[in-house]
Parts: structure tokens; sequence; C-alpha cells
């Protein structure tokens, strides 16, 4: 069955002047799609209106199956789609606003090597109702509504390449701007991104101007291609062109996100790093890899993440460590999940097709 939540407000209007309902109704259809509730929760919508529309869209697109709560008022979440598969997402409390972590697919098919989100390949694509209804999910769970939101600020950083899912995550991004949706300013939204260039170009096109993240975790090609596959197809010089065209094009600052283990915190990959990103308005956030058993790497102690940073900031590149929330709680993007369909006896294998050079 189709979802309500894949509707924009404009489509809802046209379903209700069809069905011969009155204008106000769309309103109230709208705000069952917003408040991530079913048809029956809504109080002032009569049945007749109710069962045209629960005939053919379903809603919500997703509930929050489990939730675990961090020490440092993190929370992170499984979110059960209709179809029984689940992925994570995780509530950051700010002095300046909450940010929401979602996902974009199920799984992942680019096969980062340190990634537990692509440890079996990608199951299938959000639609961008299913992405909205997991911000819509928190944003009620939070006490928030369409106009006193809860969640202000969201990130593309769960499971998932959101460029890999191209079409449905720009809808998704109109609809949280979109003032019958979210209203979300596209200011205070994120997208993280393993690098693929073309798509980096097609998002500036778009005139979105979201903030955009590029996953670079390495600084020459033979060691970033050895751990992210998707270097093969869209080498440094690539992608960091395409980082320019996106600044260019958006004014917006690329983030470049570098994940400091045994494998890249030598002080030839701060000379080489320093040396990619010297002249670029550019900024670093280095993250301690977190440990995926499945994966076994390792990162630093916090003192040697700190080196690192120095050694990046004598050379001239604005850094910042960045605090792992949420650590005590199954930190990395994909480890919940993984154990949730272990806990559930879920086969997590079925529909991946692994990794990919794309
Ligand atoms: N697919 C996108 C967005 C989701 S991953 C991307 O790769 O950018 C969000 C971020 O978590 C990325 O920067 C990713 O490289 C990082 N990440 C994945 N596994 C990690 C780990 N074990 N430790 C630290 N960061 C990790
Ligand atoms: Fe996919 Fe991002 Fe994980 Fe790489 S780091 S496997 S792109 S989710």
């Amino acid at each position: 069955m189709k979802l309500l939540q894949d509707l924009s407000y404009s489509q809802i209007k046209l379903l209700v002047e069809e069905a011969g309902f009155p204008s106000y109704r769309a309103e109230q259809i709208n705000a069952v799609r917003i408040s991530n509730r079913e048809y029956s929760a809504s109080s002032n919508l009569p049945k007749k209106v109710a069962e045209y529309f629960s005939a053919s869209y379903a809603t919500p697109a997703c509930t929050i199956a489990e939730t675990v709560s961090g020490k440092d008022g993190a929370e992170k979440y499984l979110f059960a789609m209709r179809d029984g598969n689940v992925v994570e997402g995780v509530f950051m409390p700010h002095s300046y606003g909450n940010t929401l972590c979602i996902s974009t697919q199920v799984g992942c098919r680019m096969g980062c090597v340190f990634c537990a989100s692509g440890l079996n390949g990608l199951k299938r694509n959000l639609t961008c109702g299913e992405m909205l209804s997991e911000v819509c999910a928190v944003n009620a769970l939070k006490g928030g509504s369409a106009s006193r939101r809860a969640v202000t600020n969201i990130v593309l950083m769960g499971s998932g390449e959101p460029l890999d899912n191209f079409e449905n995550v720009v809808r998704f991004l109109r609809e949280i701007n979109d003032e019958k949706g979210l209203n979300i300013s596209l200011r205070n939204v994120s997208l993280s991104t393993s690098g693929l260039a073309g798509r980096i170009r097609e998002l500036a096109d778009t005139g979105l101007n979201v903030v955009l993240s590029v996953s670079l975790h390495a600084p020459t090609d033979e060691k970033r291609s050895a751990i992210m596959p998707v270097n093969r197809s869209n080498p440094i010089s690539v992608l960091m062109a395409a980082a320019d065209y996106y600044f260019e094009k958006t004014g917006r600052r690329v983030i470049f996100e570098y994940a400091v283990g045994e494998h890249n915190c030598g002080i030839s990959d701060a000379r080489e790093l320093a040396r990619l990103l010297r002249g670029k308005n550019a900024h670093v956030n280095l993250i301690n890899l977190n440990y995926v058993r499945e994966r076994g790497m390792r990162g630093l102690k916090a003192d040697n993440v700190k080196a690192f940073a120095e050694e990046l900031k004598k050379r001239g590149i604005g850094c910042t460590v960045r605090r792992s929330m949420g650590q005590d709680i199954e930190g990395a993007c994909g480890q919940l999940r993984i154990k949730y369909m272990k806990e559930h006896d879920l086969d997590a294998m079925s529909g991946g097709d692994g990794g990919t050079d794309e």
C-alpha cells in the first residue's frame, strides 16, 4: 500500500478536492501526516474522510520500536518500517536546539570497511515519507508539533548513503523545508556523503543549500581506496573539485569528516591532509573511530586524537574534535540495528547486494 507521508500537501489537497470533501479537510489530513499518527487518532476527522484515505494510504510510515537513553541526554531509536525493516536514529539535545540524526537507506552498499551500516549491503532505499516519518515520530515523542518543533536540526548521518537515494532525499529535504511540512530551515540540515562527486554537483544545482559533509577519512587515493571502495571511481581530485563546486554554488563551507584511527593518524597524514585542504573554505571534523566488533578497526586514545588535531591546526587547517554522542548507547551508526536483527533472529543479509565500486 502507498504511504500518506509520501504525499505532499498539494497532493493531499488535490485528493480532497477530487473526492468532493470540503477543502479544510486537507489541513486535517496534513496534521495526521505531520503528527505521525493513525487516522483514527484524529478527533476531528469524519469517518468517511478517514476511510477514503486509509483505503489507499497507510500511516504512519514508521514507529519507534526501541529507545535507548544515553548519559549525555542522547537517545537512540530503532524505527520500524511497515514492512518490518528497521533503521536507526539518534536524538542529541544541544544548547542551540535539538538535532536528530536519521537514516536514508536500509543498510548501505558503499562498503566502507570501518562501518557497521554497510556490513550486510543495501536492503532498500527509504522513501521520502519514511524519512519524514522518522523526524515526525521523534518530534511527537518529544512533545513537538508542526508549529512548535522539538526537532530543530537534522543530519543525514544514520545508515545509508543519502546521495545513492538521491531523488527521495531531495524530495524529503523539500518536505521538511515546506511550510506545510515541518518548516525547518535547510541551514539547519546537514547531509553527509561518502563522496559521490557527480551527485554532489547535482545537489548543488538543486539550490537547496544544505550543509554538506564529505566523509574523507584518508588524505591520499591509496589510503582512501583501501578503506572506502567509493574512492576507486570517485578519486580525491574529482571529489575535491565537486566540493569546490558545492561551495561556489551555495556559499556554504564544506565540512570534511575524518574518523581517526591507527591507519590514518601519522604526521605524514596530517601533512597530506593539510596540503589537500589548504586555501579552501573548509573545516575538518575529527572523530575518534568507533570500534565495530565485526570490523575490527580501532580508534585512538583521546590524547592522540587531540595531538592529530594540533598537527592540523599547526598547518592552518580549521578543525574540531567532535564528541561522539551516545557512545554508551551503541555509538557507531548501524550497530544497534545489527544487534536488534541478531536478537530478533532476523535475516539482515536478505536483499543485500554487498559493497560496490560506484
Ligand atoms: N553514508 C554517509 C552518511 C552516513 S555515515 C557517509 O558515509 O558520509 C555518517 C558518518 O559516520 C560518516 O562520516 C561515516 O564515515 C562515519 N562512520 C561510519 N562508521 C564509523 C565508525 N566506525 N567510526 C566513526 N565514524 C564512522
Ligand atoms: Fe555507507 Fe556511510 Fe557506512 Fe560508508 S560510512 S558504508 S557510505 S553508511
